[in-house]
């Protein structure tokens, strides 16, 4: 048995021994604090066993003599083993969870003889809390269990043969704790065990430096998941950007930084550290995280700057980064130029050469201007205005707007930028003289209404801010509210007047302006005025004020008549009300007196239909019959018919017609006619009835002409009248014409074709109409300016640069006057349109026609005078026709043949009449074809034979009209002319 033993007891010792050696190779991580290791304790471990024979210690030494504690048990043999080892007492040091790693070999009981039956391979662990370390004596039910440990290898006899090692490592933890210690016990139960080595520790978290922040060693919780969050110190010179956290788990590893500290301005972060700046760099923001050499223009001496100092003569803004460079300001702006508009002034400047290193240059004007008294600089004013204003110029520019007129002014523009103001008082800036020049007064602001009745309203204002120069009169526009077509204009020197002639309760509308030597300021803006309302009290009471109107009104009249009577023409009319008052009536635009019109171009209302009913009247269609066709117009038929309007008597219209299909611009065009055509109210202008609008066709009613158009009329009627029948059309279209320039209307086709002809032999101008006059016309054709132009009736400036005045409806007349007296010949006969443009130019005109009064040619040859303004009038012209029809005498001159062919123009004249070949071809060519026959028959059979031929002759052959014989002598006179010329030597 004993031997046996011993046996067991040497083996063991050999498996101890190198159980050790493995042992030996072991370490703790650094996490792990020992409270505990049985290895490191030098002397007596002094631990207890009982009972005696138990547990007993083994003390060896390993190679490096450290000595190895090794307590032992196998009583394997025997029944009822119950051994305990209790350790000293172990201080937890405020650990609540703690670690028990034990190192043992196990014999396995197979491997022993005999003693399987009480052979154990597990023992236990024990642990008792206490506060102190004399609680020697522990009772076994004291003790609280941590755990039945067996080995996961256990060995046998052949492994020690073997020397193989089957050292095991448990780990057990045990929590929590609450006291300040504790002891450990191994109960054996008849395992055969040598416990090598015992280490109790527990775990933390070791300090650490994370985020510039420090958290300190933290013993893990009581709980194995248990996170514990710790709060960190910033290091030194650092400040918490956010409150640094971190967490410690159970296994001692710092888990989940959370914030983090900064190092102050002046230090940065050095291995998580702050260190402070040296001199020459700084660090200011806590941004960036490294200490900055100081920006240019800028310095620090000293260690740990947060900024650095501006040089000498740079600045930095408040707002400027700490990073950014010192700057100046700029230097002042150059090549500085003005340009003067009356009371205005363009500055522009370029930009200074020197920026100061900033990008923010703005510009600013400073305005000084002379006084007229003192001759010393004063400020400009708040009244100058700055376009787009005075100071913060981005650009290199500025309007200087509402100076006063021929003042001197000095402007000082200055460059400036950020650091301008630190670097007060330099100012760097480029000066500028300038002198305004004469100004319109500045518009009239502050206008008043006051005395108010139901005719009149009482208006003053005050004289314009910026009068600049002497006002000498103001002129007062006024309308009835919405009714801004019909203005008056009063003109006035006083800064007061009383509006009259106004209708009861309406609103008025006032725009006053002023005038000087420079011309008109600008109107005030609208004040709007009421009159009074009706009351028969009141107006009883203004009786002398109407009185006086009513005598004011006599007076106007009066002047208006002296006025016209003085000769003048144009639309544009003044009559004198008061010494310092005169006022004007304008409609659409146009000045309109009592009783004098001017024409309204319908197309200056916004709505045509509005001008229609404005000047034409509707007619119902039911008063119209439509008898028959009498011509056809551009827009439709031309028919006749009677008109029976209700209370007058019938009379027979003509009835224009607009066709079927038209477009809405074709029946403005249409109407405008009817538009211009009811603005006249003249003898010798075609006289509208109406419209009818509101049926289908749309019609225009004018008077009925009885003989239709005059070229036709003429033609068909040739030689048929005397000279005076034929002045007095002329002197009947003149009059015409003379109204229609006096009302300011330009007809620009005046033409035979668009004369009508009554029974009477009355002529009377038609065919109004805006630029469709023109493109309705037959004989319009283009002109190189792309306009419609009826080129052989128009005068040359009209055609080259559509000049159309009354001096170019003159030069028409002068056309119609050769078209009268020839019987309606075509102007220029066959010559085409370019030819006559030509010849015209080359100053080539038409010919007297045959027995056209020399009176007459010369007045013809005056209405073509290149010079439109050598041409005469129309009232020049119906003077000189009344003179005319008055002393008949003066017609009995007639136009020389010969000085007719010398105007003639000459390829056309000569040549053609030369190159006849036959009577018949002569006689087609002067339109007397008709008349071949009875000369053939007559023997006249050969020109030589036909230039011989006398009146007598004339009349012999059978041509038995006057102004037929009269042509053909004509004629045979002007062949003998032309031979004659022919014979004489050039
Ligand atoms: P218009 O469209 O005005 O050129 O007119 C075309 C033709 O109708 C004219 O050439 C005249 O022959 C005839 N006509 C126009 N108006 C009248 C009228 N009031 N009286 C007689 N015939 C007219």
């Amino acid at each position: 048995m004993v031997s046996r033993w011993s046996c067991v007891s040497v083996k063991i010792t050999c498996l101890f021994f190198y159980g050790f050696a493995v042992f030996a190779t072991q370490g703790g991580p650094s996490n792990e604090v020992n409270l505990l290791d049985s290895r490191s304790i030098m002397g007596d471990l002094g631990w207890i066993a009982y009972p005696k024979n138990g547990w007993e210690e083994i003390g060896e030494v390993d190679e490096n003599y450290a000595p190895i504690h090794t307590y032992q048990v196998c009583r394997v043999m025997e029944h009822n083993q119950n051994n305990w080892l209790q350790t000293n007492w172990i201080l937890n040091e405020g650990a609540q969870r703690v670690f028990v790693e034990l190192k043992f070999t196990l014999r396995d009981c197979n491997s022993l003889p005999g003693g399987v039956g009480t052979c154990k391979e597990t023992f236990n662990v024990y642990y008792y809390e206490s506060n102190d370390d004399d609680d020697r004596n522990i009772r076994e039910s004291q003790y609280t269990k941590i755990d039945t440990i067996a080995a996961d290898e256990s060995f046998t006899e052949l492994d020690l043969g073997d020397r193989v090692m089957k050292l095991n490592t448990e780990v057990r933890d045990v929590g929590p704790l609450t006291k300040k210690g504790f002891y450990l016990a191994f109960q054996d139960l008849g395992a055969c065990i040598a416990l090598v080595s015992v280490r109790v520790f527990y775990k933390k978290c070791p300090k650490v430096v994370k985020n510039l922040a420090v958290f300190p060693d933290t013993i893990t919780g009581s709980d194995s998941s248990q996170l514990l969050e710790v709060l960190g110190t910033c290091v030194n010179n650092s400040v918490a950007e956010e409150l640094p956290r971190m967490h410690c788990s159970a296994e001692g590893e710092w888990l989940v930084p959370i914030g983090r500290c900064m190092c102050q301005a002046g230090h940065e972060e050095v291995n998580g550290s702050c260190q402070v700046c040296k001199p020459g760099f700084y660090r200011s923001a806590l941004q960036t995280k490294a200490c900055s050499k100081c920006p240019p223009h800028s310095f620090t001496k000293t260690e740990g700057s947060t900024s650095c100092q501006c040089e000498h003569s740079f600045h930095r803004k408040d707002t400027d980064p700490t990073n950014m460079a010192c700057t100046k300001p700029p230097s002042a702006p150059r090549s500085a130029i003005s340009n003067v508009n009356e009371t205005s002034v363009l500055l522009e400047w370029s930009a200074p050469e020197e920026t100061g290193g900033r990008k923010d240059v703005t510009y600013s004007v400073v305005c000084r201007k002379m006084s007229a008294e003192s001759k010393q600089h004063e400020p400009c004013g708040s009244h100058v205005r700055y376009l787009p204003q005075r100071t913060g110029l981005s650009n290199t520019s500025v309007m200087v707007l509402d100076l006063l007129a021929h003042t001197n002014y000095t402007f000082e523009v200055e460059a400036v930028n950020g650091v301008s103001d630190l670097a007060k008082p330099l100012r760097h800036y480029v000066s500028l003289n300038v002198t305004t020049n004469q100004a319109a007064p500045s518009p009239v602001t502050v206008v008043k209404r006051g005395k108010t009745a139901k005719n009149s309203i009482a208006v003053s204002w005050q004289e314009p801010d910026r009068p600049n120069g002497i006002i000498l009169e103001y002129e007062i526009k006024y309308f009835e509210k919405d009714q801004e077509t019909s203005y008056t204009i009063i003109k006035s020197k006083e800064t007061e007047i009383v509006v009259d002639g106004l209708k009861p309760s309406s609103a008025y509308i006032f725009q006053i302006r002023a005038r000087t030597s420079a011309g008109y300021g600008g109107f005030s803006r609208r004040f709007e005025f009421e009159t009074s309302p009706y009351c028969k009290s009141q107006d009883q009471g203004r009786v002398p004020v109407i009185a006086v109107a009513v005598t004011l009104g006599i007076i106007l009249l009066a002047l208006i008549t002296g006025f016209l009577l003085s000769g003048r023409r144009c639309g544009y009319s003044k009559a004198k009300q008061d010494p310092d008052e005169e006022k004007m009536h304008f409609h659409n635009g146009h000045i309109k007196f009592p009783g004098v019109r001017t024409y309204i171009d319908p197309h200056t209302y916004e709505d045509p239909n509005q001008a229609v009913h404005e000047f034409a009247k509707e007619i119902d269609v039911s008063c119209i019959t439509i008898e028959r066709v009498i011509g056809a117009g551009e827009f439709g038929e031309v028919c006749s018919g009677p008109l029976r309007l209700p209370g007058k008597r019938e009379i027979v219209v003509a009835i224009k017609t607009l066709k079927a299909g038209y477009t809405e611009k074709q029946r403005r065009d249409f109407l405008a006619e009817a538009s211009i055509m009811g603005q006249f109210d003249h003898p010798n202008i075609i006289h509208l009835e109406g419209v009818v609008t509101k049926s289908k066709p749309v019609m225009i009613i004018t008077e009925y002409m009885e003989n239709g158009s005059l070229d036709t009329f003429l033609k068909k009627n040739d030689g048929q009248f005397t000279v005076i029948q034929l002045v007095g059309m002329l002197r009947g279209i003149a009059s015409g014409m003379r109204y229609l320039s006096d009302m300011g209307y330009v007809h620009r086709d005046l033409a035979a074709r668009n004369i009508l002809v009554n029974s009477n032999l009355v002529c009377k101008v038609s065919d109004f109409g805006l630029s469709r006059v023109l493109e309705d016309d037959p004989e319009a054709a283009y002109t190189t300016r792309g306009g419609k132009i009826p080129i052989r009736w128009t005068a040359p400036e009209a055609i080259s640069y559509r000049k159309f005045t009354s001096a170019s409806d003159v030069w028409s007349y002068g056309i119609v006057m050769w078209e009268v007296m020839s019987y309606g010949e075509r102007p220029y006969w066959e010559m085409s349109n370019q030819d006559v443009i030509k010849a015209v130019e080359e100053s080539y005109r038409l010919p007297g026609p045959m027995d056209c009064p020399t009176a007459l040619y010369h007045l013809m040859m005056d209405c073509w005078q290149k010079d439109r303004n050598s041409r005469p009038k129309f009232d020049e012209i119906v003077s000189l026709l009344d003179k005319l029809i008055r002393n008949p005498s003066s017609l009995k001159s007639l136009v020389n043949p010969s000085n007719r062919v010398s105007n003639l123009l000459v390829e056309h004249g000569s040549a053609e009449l030369c190159a006849f070949s036959s009577v018949g071809e002569w006689l087609d060519a002067i339109k007397m074809g008709r008349y071949t026959e009875l000369f053939m028959e007559s023997g006249y059979t050969s020109l030589d034979v036909v230039t011989q031929m006398t009146l007598e002759d004339v009349r012999r052959v059978g041509v038995t009209l006057a102004g037929h014989q009269k042509k053909i002598l004509n004629s045979i006179q002007e062949m003998r002319v032309q031979m004659t010329n022919a014979t004489i030597p050039v």
